[in-house]
C-alpha cells in the first residue's frame, strides 16, 4: 500500500502533533469535539522530510492523495476547486510541531483566477469583496511562492489610493481593485519573468512546495535557534476551506487568549477587526479592537466564543491562543494552541490551575520553562521614581527596558554588537524583524495589537514590548519620531515599561524585583520533588546572601582569586608574586591574611548552617600583574624624558623583567591550580589559615560553619595528597591556637581528563569531587575557551560540526562520559563520596537533566540561576 501523506481533519487528533504539526493536530482535535472548524486536510511533516531528502521534489503519490482529499471537501461543501460557478477556495497554512508564530508562510484565497473571481462575485453578490480577495491572493502568492517583495505590492496599492485621492484600503472600489490586480500581475512578471498561474492545480502544487520551503527561511531558522527547536523536524501543510471575515460589517476576524499571556490573570484577552481577513490582526498592520467590544457589537457571537474558549481550555487543560473568523454572523474557529506566555504568566497560570483543580502540582512544574525564569529576576522600574511619561501604548510584554532609539532591525543588531543598549521602534514589526527584537532591550510599535506576531514573539523571548502606541508618529526616512511637539531622534534615550504601556523620556534607574508568592510556591513544589541539591557559585557576602534568598543550599564554588583583584589589594598581591625571597613573600602574605579572613568571615556568616566550598588560588599568577606591553611603553617614555627619574626607571625595568619571567606559552595549561600550591605552599597556607581563623571566629559567635576546602586542577593523586596534608597541618595549628574544632572536609575539582580516569585513586584522598566542567570541557576538547569562542566555535556550531556550544550545554558523549566515569570510579573507592558540578553547566537546563541522570549530589550555579536550577532539577526528577 502506498504511504499515507494526507490526513483529513476528521482522521487526526491532538496526539498526532509530530506527524500533523501542532496546527493540524489541533484542527483535527477541534473537529473531533464538534467545534465549528472549516473542513480541510493536513499534509504530514513526513512529506516535508521526504521533500528535503529528494532534492526538493514532492513524493509522486502525494498529489493523488491531495486530489482525493479535495473530492471529499467538494462533496461536503458542494463547491468545486477551480470551477467557475461554485469555486472552492482554500488556505494553505504552515504548521510545525512547535508553534513558530508568523515565522513560516500562509496563503489565503487559493483557487482564485480571472474566471473563478467572477464566480465568487456572483455567488456572494459582492463584487468588491471578490476582487479584494483576489488581489490579496495574488499578493500573498506573488510574495510567498514567486518571491516578489511585499513592498512592491504595497507600493502599487498606495499609488492607486493616491490616484483616487483616498486614504484607506476600504475606500477603493471594485474597479480600483481590478486595476490593482492588473498591475500586480505585471509586477510579478517583471520581477520573475513568469506569469501568475491561472490554473488552481498549479497554484496548489506551488503553494505546498513554498510552505515546505518556508521551513528553512531565515527568520524561521533564527527563531529555531533562539528556542532550541531542532532543524530536522519539518513543517506540515494544512489545506482548509476558506471562510471570509471580509464580507462586510457582519464579518470579522480575531485572536484571543483564554488568560492574559502577560500577567496570567484569568480573563479573556483578545482583539478583533470587523470586515477583515485573519492576517490583518496578526500581522500588526492595523491596530485592532479589544475583544470586550465584540460583546457590544455581536453579543451572540461573543457569548458562543466565550463558551468555546472555555471548552478548549478545559479540554487541553492549558491556556489557549485561539484564532477565529466570523463570516456573515457565523463563528468559525481556525486555530488553537497552548498560548505563549511570559514567565510571570506561566507561573500564575500554573498555580491558579492547580487551585482550580485543572492540573496537579507535577503538571504545574512541567508547565513552566526553566530558562524563562530569569525574566522574573529582571530589574524593574522603581514605583516611587519620578517618571517623565511621554506616551502610552498597549502593555504587550512586561518588564522595563532603557536604551537608545533605533528604527531598523539591522541597526538594532549592529549597535547591540557594538555594546549599545537599544530600543527598537517601528511603525509595526513583522516576523522579519526577529533578529532586531532579539538584539534590542525592548520593542515599541505605533501600530498593531497585543496579539500581533511581534507581541507574541517578544513575550516568548521575555522582552519588554509596547504595541499600538498611536501617539507616536514615526518617520523612518528622517529617523525620528514625534509625540506631539516633542521630536526624538535615533540615538536618544527612552525607557519603556511593558507592564503599563508607558513610554518614558530618558534613562530610568531600575531596582531589584520582589519575588511573587506564586513564584515561591512553585519553587517550593520543585523542592519537594527534586533529588539534586542546588548550590551557588559566590565569592562575596552580597552574592552569598542573594543566593540564599533564591534558595541556594550552600556554596558550591567560592573562587578566592576575585578577592585578590580588589583595587586596594593589587599592590600587595603583586608584592607577593614578585617576591624574590621567601621572607619577602611571607611579609606580603601576612598583610593579605587579615583581608582574606574578613572575606571568609562574611561568607560564612551569610551561609550560616550551610556548606561553603572554597577553592584555593587557581589562575596563573601573571593575571594579577601589569601588562608587559604597557610597561614597555612606560619605560620607553621615561627613557625619552629629559628629567627622567633613574630610580623609577630601574623599578619599572625590574618589574618588566619579572613579569616577563612569569609569562607562559600556554597559561591555560601552565603554572596554575594546585601547581601553585605545590611550588609556593606558603600561599595556600595563608588561605587555609584565613579560612580556619574566620571559621573559628564564626563558631565562637554561634554561627554554624561547614567549610569544604577544594584543591583545583588535580591530575595525579599525589598532588592532592600533598595539598591535603598541608590543609590538615594548618587546620590543626589554627584549631589548637583557637580552641575551636571545625568540621571541615577536603576534596578536589575534577577538571582534567586524567583526574576523571584515575578517580578511583584520587578518591582515596578526597572527601568530595566537584566537576569543573568549564576546564574539563577545555581539556577534553583541547580547546582554549576564549580562543575557541573568538575564532572557530561559532562556525563549528553553524555548520553543525558540533551540535552545540559545549561551553553552554554540556557535551554529554565526551565530557559527560568523563563525568560518569569519575563518579563511578570515585564511588567505587569511597561509596559516600560527595559529588557536584560547578561549571557554568550547573545553571543550564539540559545539563542539569544530565547531572540528575548520572546521580550527582548537587549542582552549583550563579546566584540568579538558582531558581532555574531548582525547577530544572524538579523537571528532571519528574521526567524519569
Ligand atoms: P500563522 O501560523 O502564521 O498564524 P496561519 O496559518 O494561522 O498562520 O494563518 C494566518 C491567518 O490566516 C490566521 O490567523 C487566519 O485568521 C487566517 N486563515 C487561515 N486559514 C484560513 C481559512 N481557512 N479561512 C479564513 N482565514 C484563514
Ligand atoms: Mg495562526
Ligand atoms: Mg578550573
Amino acid at each position: 500500500m502506498a504511504k499515507k501523506w494526507v490526513y483529513l481533519f476528521r482522521e487526526g487528533n491532538a496526539q498526532m502533533k509530530s506527524l500533523l504539526g501542532g496546527k493540524g493536530a489541533n484542527l483535527a482535535e477541534m473537529t473531533k469535539i464538534g467545534l465549528p472548524v472549516p473542513p480541510g486536510f493536513t499534509i504530514s511533516t513526513e512529506a516535508c522530510t521526504a521533500f528535503y531528502e529528494n532534492n526538493h521534489t514532492l513524493p509522486e503519490e502525494l498529489f493523488n492523495q491531495v486530489r482525493t482529499a479535495f473530492t471529499e471537501l467538494e462533496a461536503t461543501t458542494g463547491k468545486v476547486f477551480g470551477q467557475k460557478e461554485q469555486p472552492l477556495l482554500v488556505s494553505v497554512r504552515s504548521g510545525s510541531v512547535h508553534s513558530m508564530p508568523g515565522m513560516m508562510d500562509t496563503i489565503l484565497n487559493l483557487g482564485l483566477n480571472d474566471e473563478t473571481v467572477e464566480g465568487l462575485a456572483k455567488l456572494t453578490g459582492n463584487q468588491r469583496f471578490a476582487y479584494d480577495c483576489y488581489r490579496r491572493f495574488i499578493q500573498m502568492f506573488g510574495n510567498v511562492v514567486m518571491g516578489v517583495d511585499h513592498y512592491h505590492f504595497e507600493h502599487l496599492i498606495e499609488k492607486q489610493k493616491g490616484l483616487r485621492s483616498v486614504l484607506l484600503d476600504t475606500d477603493l472600489t471594485t474597479e480600483d481593485w481590478k486595476q490593482v490586480i492588473h498591475k500586480f500581475k505585471e509586477c510579478i512578471y517583471m520581477y520573475t519573468k513568469e506569469s501568475f498561474p491561472q490554473d488552481p492545480q498549479e497554484q496548489i502544487k506551488k503553494a505546498i512546495v513554498a510552505v515546505f520551503k518556508s521551513w528553512n527561511n531565515q527568520r524561521a531558522q533564527i527563531y529555531r535557534r533562539i528556542h532550541q527547536i531542532p532543524d530536522h523536524l519539518g513543517t506540515a501543510v494544512n489545506v482548509q476551506i476558506m471562510v471570509f471575515g471580509n464580507m462586510g460589517n457582519d464579518s470579522g476576524t480575531g485572536v484571543a487568549f483564554t488568560r492574559n499571556p502577560s500577567t496570567g490573570q484569568k480573563e479573556l484577552y483578545g482583539e478583533f477587526l470587523i470586515n477583515a481577513q485573519g492576517e490583518d490582526v496578526v500581522a500588526g498592520v492595523r491596530t485592532p479592537e479589544p475583544i470586550i467590544k465584540l460583546k457590544e457589537q455581536m453579543p451572540k457571537i461573543y457569548e458562543s466564543f466565550c463558551e468555546i474558549a472555555q471548552k478548549l481550555e478545559a479540554h487541553y487543560s492549558d491556556m489557549q491562543d485561539i484564532e477565529f473568523t466570523i463570516e456573515r454572523g457565523k463563528l468559525y474557529i481556525l486555530q488553537t494552541r497552548a498560548g505563549k506566555r511570559t514567565a510571570q504568566a506561566a507561573i500564575t497560570i500554573a498555580c491558579n490551575m492547580v487551585e482550580e483543580g485543572l492540573i496537579d502540582k507535577h503538571d504545574a512544574l512541567l508547565r513552566v520553562a526553566p530558562e524563562q525564569l530569569d525574566q522574573m529576576l529582571h530589574p524593574c522600574l522603581d514605583k516611587d521614581a519620578k517618571l517623565d511619561v511621554i506616551a502610552k501604548g498597549l502593555p504587550a510584554s512586561p518588564g522595563a527596558a532603557s536604551g537608545r532609539i533605533v528604527f531598523e532591525a539591522d541597526e538594532a543588531e549592529y549597535l547591540t554588537k557594538q555594546g549599545y543598549k537599544v530600543i527598537l521602534v517601528r511603525p509595526e514589526t513583522t516576523p522579519e524583524d526577529i533578529h532586531g527584537i532579539l538584539a534590542a532591550q525592548g520593542v515599541l510599535t505605533s501600530r498593531g495589537g497585543m496579539t500581533s506576531h511581534a507581541a507574541v514573539v517578544a513575550r516568548g523571548m521575555g522582552k519588554a514590548c509596547i504595541c499600538g502606541c498611536e501617539q507616536i508618529k514615526i518617520d523612518l526616512r528622517k529617523k525620528e519620531m514625534a509625540i506631539g511637539s516633542l521630536t526624538l531622534n535615533e540615538g536618544d534615550f527612552i525607557t519603556i515599561d511593558g507592564s503599563t504601556g508607558h513610554v518614558i523620556l530618558g534613562e530610568v534607574p531600575l531596582i531589584e524585583p520582589t519575588l511573587s508568592e506564586e513564584f515561591k510556591q512553585l519553587l517550593a513544589w520543585a523542592d519537594e520533588v527534586r533529588h539534586l541539591h542546588v548550590r551557588a557559585n559566590a565569592d562575596n557576602p552580597v552574592d552569598a546572601k542573594k543566593a540564599r534568598e533564591l534558595g541556594a543550599e550552600g556554596i558550591g564554588l567560592c573562587r578566592t582569586e576575585h578577592m585578590f583583584m580588589e583595587q586596594s589589594r593589587v599592590p600587595i598581591v603583586q608584592q607577593m608574586i614578585l617576591a624574590e625571597t621567601l621572607e619577602e613573600r611571607e611579609e606580603a602574605l601576612k598583610k593579605l591574611l587579615p583581608m582574606q579572613k574578613e572575606d571568609f568571615y562574611g561568607i560564612f556568616q551569610a551561609m550560616d548552617g550551610l556548606p561553603v566550598n572554597i577553592r584555593l588560588l587557581d589562575p596563573p599568577l601573571h593575571e594579577f600583574l601589569p601588562n608587559t606591553e604597557e610597561l614597555a611603553v612606560e619605560i620607553a617614555k621615561l627613557q625619552c624624558d629629559e628629567s627622567m627619574d633613574r630610580m623609577e626607571l630601574n623599578k619599572k625595568e625590574t618589574l618588566l623583567r619579572k613579569v616577563r619571567n612569569l609569562q607562559e606559552f600556554n597559561p591555560m595549561l601552565g603554572h596554575r591550580g594546585c601547581r601553585l600550591g605545590l611550588i609556593y605552599p606558603e600561599i595556600y597556607a595563608m588561605q587555609i589559615e584565613a579560612i580556619f581563623l574566620a571559621a573559628a571566629q564564626c563558631q565562637t559567635e554561634g554561627i554554624r560553619v561547614i567549610p569544604e576546602i577544594m584543591i583545583p586542577l588535580v591530575g595525579h593523586v599525589n598532588e592532592l595528597k600533598t595539598m591535603r596534608e598541608l590543609v590538615n597541618e594548618v587546620a590543626t595549628k589554627v584549631q589548637t591556637q583557637t580552641g575551636e574544632t571545625i568540621p571541615y572536609t577536603v576534596g578536589t575539582m575534577i577538571e582534567v581528563p586524567r583526574a576523571a580516569i584515575t578517580a578511583r585513586e584520587i578518591a582515596a584522598e578526597a572527601d568530595f569531587f566537584s566537576f569543573g566542567t568549564n576546564d574539563l570541557t577545555q581539556t577534553t576538547f583541547g580547546f582554549s575557551r576564549d580562543d575557541a569562542e573568538g575564532k572557530f566555535l561559532h562556525t563549528y556550531v553553524e555548520n553543525k560540526i558540533l551540535p552545540e556550544n559545549p561551553f553552554i550545554t554540556l557535551d554529554i558523549e565526551g565530557v559527560g562520559s568523563l563525568v560518569r566515569l569519575g563518579i563511578h570510579e570515585g564511588r567505587s573507592r569511597k561509596p559516600n563520596l560527595k559529588t557536584g558540578i560547578c561549571g557554568e553547566h550547573g545553571g543550564e537546563k539540559r545539563s542539569i537533566q544530565f547531572c540528575h541522570d548520572v546521580g550527582l549530589d548537587y549542582v552549583s550555579c550563579s546566584p540568579y540561576r538558582v531558581p532555574l536550577a531548582r525547577l530544572s532539577a524538579a523537571q528532571a526528577a519528574l521526567k524519569k
